[in-house]
């Protein structure tokens, strides 16, 4: 299925190219070659692994058929999270808790290790930016903070913030209560490959961009991996070619579903972007793979969404990223794209990565799914680890082995499942914000009462008050229709609220609203 055909369409070009660091040109293999480990594809999961091969002082060549982190690496949202694409519920429930809490502390090592490689490094243009803030669009503060329980029970470090602090930081009546994650930062994803792609060479990695893996004979001892201009031979070869690795190894590439998802990059919105946003961490308001957003370049929004198994144009999707937007903050006006482009990531049937060895020497680090910044960094050392040192930590996900995606029929039931759940989500955010409008109508007619003082019938009221009091109970009013039965249905509904407005004194008292307050009207 293609919505166009990408072989004739130049992608559009990301806000991450055009904000990179310098991007020096590693060159092709154009000869044989002999090396402890070959790893194929210079994503985030190759480089890793390769570089922390050659920290470990063992001889290591990086192949990448296009250019570093050219794929979801360089195009992603930037997001690095503890955890991983599967919940933890499923993973409770698959292998039980104190493996989960096993796997769980690996996933935040994976989180650590970004944060040190930039930090120890001072690598530039990465831009780090603390927090991610789980929004629900569901009124639900004891299922956030059950949610919240669960999570420091398995060791991660959240807090619940209730609907007012979320609204003093996100002016939106669509968000309520949220789960907020300390250890958790944004960064830029492509300045932080560059970064890794320099560090792995200063330790010594070859480097070949522009050098497809074309075929591998993984039988020896020694493997042999053809490139167009060059052979390469290896003791170990390890496939971090995601999505992109195809013919080379296709019952491996059967093993992930392909999902295209988008990203967007708002032009400047000034200084009313702060009325709106004023959190500067990552945020997400959805469970599914959208919609991910947060400030970059002090006034613009990027925003991350939408979901495709099939190849779809990205200039499509940059109405309805914007419409997203003004959907959460109306007050935010008109919101323009600059840039907007997609990515391709990998998922498992299973949602969680394929780590470890297939073979003997034979390794993969793959199927990251939209979860793959933390748990790239974690892979790559787990593998290194298994390679150099004979570490099985990496046997910890052994209970998540290759499973075929299952084809066309996988990826239609994947796109699917993406439209029910974005459907029963959006109604479910719905059916919150009525509730809510209905409850502050309640609220507030509540409090007009309470101001108003205790009600005195009118027949107990003293003479003179009963001459001053604007309501006569027995007597016709003024604009009821002659012949109309005094004390009739339609009447005593329509002097409810004046009834319940005298007060003690004979005064009156403010009426109640009619009419619910808009859901704007209760933040802003
Ligand atoms: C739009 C989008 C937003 C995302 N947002 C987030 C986020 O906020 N947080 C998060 O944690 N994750 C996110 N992800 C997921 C994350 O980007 C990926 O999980 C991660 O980058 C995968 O890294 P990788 O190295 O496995 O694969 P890739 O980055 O796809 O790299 C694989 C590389 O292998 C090369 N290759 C393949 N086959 C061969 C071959 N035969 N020979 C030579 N080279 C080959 C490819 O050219 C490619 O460069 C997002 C993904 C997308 C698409």
């Amino acid at each position: 299925m293609t919505d166009t055909d990408p072989s004739t369409e130049p992608l559009p070009a990301t806000w991450y190219e055009a904000t990179r660091v310098a991007r020096p040109q590693h060159p092709r293999l154009g000869f044989d070659l002999d090396v402890d480990v070959c790893v194929i594809g210079a994503g985030l999961a190759g480089l890793t692994v390769a570089r922390e091969i050659a920290m470990r002082g063992w001889s290591v060549a990086v192949l990448e058929g296009g250019r570093i982190a050219e794929a979801a690496s360089g195009r992603n949202t930037g997001f690095v999270l503890p955890g991983f694409a599967e919940s933890v519920d499923g993973l409770v429930e698959r292998i039980g808790l104190d493996h989960t809490k096993r796997l769980w502390a690996l996933s935040e090592q994976g989180v650590d290790y970004v944060r040190r490689t930039i930090d120890d490094n001072n690598l530039p243009g990465v831009d780090p930016v603390p927090g991610w803030l789980r929004v629900h669009q569901t009124d639900e503060p004891d299922r956030v903070r059950a949610d919240v329980e669960r999570l420091r029970w398995i060791g991660a470090d959240v807090e619940m913030w209730p609907t007012e602090k979320v609204r003093a930081e996100l002016s939106s009546a669509r968000y309520f209560s949220a789960v907020h994650w300390r250890n958790a930062f944004h960064i830029h994803p492509l300045n932080y490959a560059l970064g890794l792609a320099r560090l792995a060479a200063d330790a010594g990695c070859r480097i070949f961009e522009e050098t497809p893996a074309l075929s591998i004979d993984p039988a020896g001892v020694r493997k042999r991996i053809v490139t167009p201009n060059g052979r390469l031979r290896a003791a170990h070869v390890v496939f971090a070619g995601n999505v992109q690795l195809g013919n080379l190894m296709p019952s491996l590439a059967q093993t992930l579903l392909p999902v295209n998802t988008f990203v967007m990059v708002t032009e400047p919105l000034g200084n009313r972007l702060k009325e709106f946003v004023r959190y500067r961490g990552a945020i997400s308001d959805t469970a599914r793979a959208d919609n991910h957003y947060r400030i970059v370049d002090g006034d613009r929004l990027m925003v991350s969404g939408r979901v495709r198994v099939w190849q779809a144009d990205a200039g499509r999707f940059a109405s309805a990223l914007a419409a997203d937007v003004t959907r959460k903050f109306p007050g935010l006006g008109r919101v323009e794209a600059a840039q907007v482009w997609s990515g391709t990531l990998g998922r498992t049937i299973h949602r969680m990565p394929q780590i470890g060895a297939m073979a003997e020497g034979v390794w993969v680090a793959s199927g990251f799914a939209g979860h793959g910044l933390n748990t790239t960094a974690m892979a790559g050392e787990l593998i290194a680890r298994g390679i150099v040192d004979g570490d099985d930590t990496w046997r910890l996900f052994a209970p998540y082995e290759l499973v075929w995606a299952g084809g066309r029929t996988g990826a239609a039931v994947a796109q699917g499942l993406y439209w029910w759940r974005s459907g029963a989500a959006a109604l479910a955010g719905s059916l919150s914000r009525y509730r809510e409008r209905r409850r502050l109508a309640k609220a507030e007619r509540d409090a007009a009462v309470a101001a108003a003082g205790p009600v005195i019938p009118p027949e107990r009221l003293p003479a003179d008050q009963i001459a001053a009091a604007p309501v006569a109970a027995a007597a016709p009013a003024a604009d009821m229709p002659s012949g109309a039965p005094s004390g009739g249905q339609p009447e005593r509904r329509k002097n409810r609220g004046k009834r319940r407005g005298v007060k003690k004194d004979g005064s009156e008292g403010s009426a109640p609203p009619d009419a619910a307050p808009s859901p704007e009207s209760t933040t802003h």
